[in-house]
């Protein structure tokens, strides 16, 4: 799987609906990564929500600049 959390394994595309964040809130932990139970997979959700969490701040900086 793209994003960086690891490989898909055995839980199917639907999983990525789970990674999407609700309005603001951003979710993160090893629960939703591809490694589960493992440090590593925590730490590379919260690297996947970063990158997210920066990405939505420079959409909402882009739509300030444009008002
Ligand atoms: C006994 C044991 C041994 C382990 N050994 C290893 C190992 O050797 N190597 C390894 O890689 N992994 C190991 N793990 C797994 C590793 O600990 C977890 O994968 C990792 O801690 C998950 O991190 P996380 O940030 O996703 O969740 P967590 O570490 O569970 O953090 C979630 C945090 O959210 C808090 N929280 C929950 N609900 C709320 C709420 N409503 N409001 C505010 N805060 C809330 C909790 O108190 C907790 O601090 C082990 C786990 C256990 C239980």
């Amino acid at each position: 799987m793209g994003g960086g959390l690891g490989d898909e394994g055995p839980r199917g595309s639907e999983y990525t609906e789970l990674l999407k964040p609700e309005g603001p809130i951003v979710f993160a932990g090893e629960h939703l990564s591809y490694l589960g139970l493992w440090q590593e997979g925590s730490a590379l959700s919260a690297q996947h929500a970063l990158k997210l969490v920066q990405s939505m701040a420079s959409e909402r900086a882009g739509k300030a600049a444009a008002a």
